[in-house]
């Protein structure tokens, strides 16, 4: 969820890329200065399928950013999940997929153990840890107007029977950018996915009112911190609206969030490929 906040979250700095040789260097030195950053290690992982196979990238770094944390845990579910739950297991499932599939993908999880960090400090550990691509894992929510109470369970919650489908945030000053071509690579393996793209965010209405750059892939401009600080390719993904009873329903299920991991990592794959240039740490 991320509407009535000034500012969400992601990316900016000087974001070096990926290299493995680096890795032996940035690790240790992230562990000794007690940096909360998990890393995750492909390269001894099976082999690819051929699509993931072709990236030209030696050892790419993909920073994951869990959305919120325990304490300030963002929009709640229809049935009374908060956010970063989802956000968090989302984040796993990236991961798993990442080390089964995607070899040349070293994918780390900023923030695993839920602490309350700002929006800065996200992107400076994203730096700090050579990621190429900044990624920012989210479910979403809908505006009052559209909340209906239901009993879930003994308890009076609300849901939105009305909005629903995943949606892509990126800085507006990357309207033309790598990160827009990040978020179409993403959004079209979503939608290939059977994932829907929403255009709700740009609903002429308190609470929404946000650039809709793309309505066939979902994709908004809107300048959250993340996103903003960011100097590497960064997109904020809203895999889907967890207020939306039948859509948390679905989002719930680990078969769907390894088919969406699959789809994120396939959409960071090929932007990869067709976009070396703005995939920094590929092709070296
Ligand atoms: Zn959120």
């Amino acid at each position: 969820m991320l509407f009535r906040r000034a500012a969400h979250c992601c990316c900016v700095p000087t974001g070096k890329p990926g290299k493995q040789s680096l890795w032996h260097l940035i690790v240790p030195a992230l562990m000794s200065a007690g940096i909360s950053v998990i890393f995750y290690s492909n390269v001894f992982a099976r082999s690819p399928d051929t699509e993931n196979s072709s990236i030209n990238c030696s050892a790419m770094v993909v920073a994951i950013d869990i959305g919120h944390s325990i304490q300030a845990p963002g929009t709640r579910s229809a049935r009374g999940v908060p956010e970063y739950i989802f956000n968090k297991r989302q984040a796993t499932a990236i991961v798993e997929e990442a080390g089964q599939d995607f070899p040349n993908l070293h994918v780390i999880i900023l923030n695993d153990q839920g602490r309350n960090i700002s929006l800065r400090q996200r992107v400076q550990m994203s730096v700090n840890a050579g990621a190429s691509i900044f990624i920012s894992i989210h479910h979403d929510s809908a505006q009052k107007r559209y909340l209906r109470q239901w009993t879930y369970k003994g308890k009076s919650l609300d849901h939105t029977p009305a909005i629903h489908g995943f949606s892509l945030f990126i800085s507006p000053q990357e309207k033309n950018g790598p990160s827009r071509h990040l978020a179409a690579e993403i959004a079209t393996r979503m939608i290939a996915a059977g994932r829907v793209p929403s255009d709700h965010h740009a609903e002429d209405i308190p609470g929404e009112r946000r650039l809709l750059l793309d309505r066939f892939l979902g994709i908004y401009a809107a300048p959250f911190g993340v996103l903003v600080r960011s100097a590497i390719p960064a997109v904020l993904v809203e895999f889907g609206v967890i207020r939306n009873k039948d859509e948390e329903a679905q989002l719930a299920k680990p078969a769907m969030r390894q088919k969406l991991a699959k789809a994120l990592l396939q959409g960071i794959a090929r932007f990869c490929r067709n976009d070396p240039a703005g995939c920094d740490g590929c092709q070296r």
